[in-house]
């Protein structure tokens, strides 16, 4: 604190952003100030300052970036199960002497195989797939219907290059504000969050409205502001159980009226 800024600007090497006396030897995954070897702090691939490596939260999202950096998610083993279907049709289309079409599904074929085996190039790659296919398709005179098939693969395989997840199985760089944003959606009381999604269905499916309420009472319990880090989605968890609560006195209802009315119970 006490050195003056001036001899600092002048080094070749900068100084330590809270030792001045000291030679930085990086900067700081979180702040990015300058660190001294003797205070850094690794966690797994990232090495941070003092305080920030100390932080609770850097903590449990570097345990997080850990757990998943190279683990294949479910789209990864869903890529691997295409791969036959991709391999049956570009056989298929290459004895039929359809060539283009044996090509294009060779490309796909060469992609879900590459993406399970965590290729870097896999990711792009697979954005160029529903392209490729449309213009197989304009080649072919087919009428621009297609787009119905291609854009939601082109919106999934979109989602799929900005998936954190994802980002983390290719084994690329995601910044703290990303992996917080995943620790919430898998960590942060994910039990909150399904008696929410079961309480909607609810009041569509009558089964899903007991499961709600089930899973509301665990959101419930699980949530814990003291914890480190802190467990929450309270309002999900008691919106679950209300929603649930509400479609199971609804169904409850119809059925009685049904049974009063000498009616079958489903129409
Ligand atoms: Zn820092
Ligand atoms: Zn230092």
């Amino acid at each position: 604190m006490s050195a003056p800024a001036t001899s600092t600007a002048l080094q070749e090497t900068p100084c330590c952003a809270h030792h001045p006396g000291q030679e930085a030897v990086g900067t700081c995954a979180r702040c990015g100030a300058f660190y001294c070897e003797a205070e850094s702090i690794r966690h797994g691939e990232h090495t941070y300052c003092e305080s920030c490596g100390g932080r609770p939260e850097v903590g449990h999202l570097e345990r997080l970036r850990q757990e998943l950096w190279g683990k294949r998610d479910g789209w990864a083993w869903l890529m691997l199960a295409s791969a036959p279907l991709h391999l049956v049709f570009t056989v298929g289309m290459g004895m039929d002497g359809l060539w283009h079409w044996s090509v294009l599904g060779a490309a796909n074929t060469a992609v879900v195989v590459a993406w399970f085996l965590g290729v870097p190039l896999a990711r792009p790659a697979l954005l160029l797939l529903p392209p490729l296919w449309l213009v197989g398709f304009t080649l072919k005179g087919r009428d621009l219907g297609v787009l119905a098939l291609l854009a939601p693969a082109m919106g999934l395989a979109l989602w799929l290059y900005a998936s954190t997840r994802v980002r983390l199985f290719f084994r690329q760089e995601v910044d703290l504000e990303r992996l917080e944003r995943l620790w919430d959606a898998r960590e942060n009381n994910p039990l909150a969050r399904h008696a929410l999604v079961c309480g909607l269905a609810g009041l569509v499916v009558p089964v899903a409205a007991p499961l709600a309420m089930g899973l509301g009472v665990a959101g419930l319990r699980r949530v814990n502001l003291e914890a480190t880090p802190p467990i929450g989605k309270r309002q999900q968890a008691l919106a679950g159980l209300v929603l649930g609560g509400l479609g199971l006195v609804g169904w409850t209802g119809f059925v009685l009226w049904r049974l009063s009315q000498g009616l079958p119970l489903l129409p």
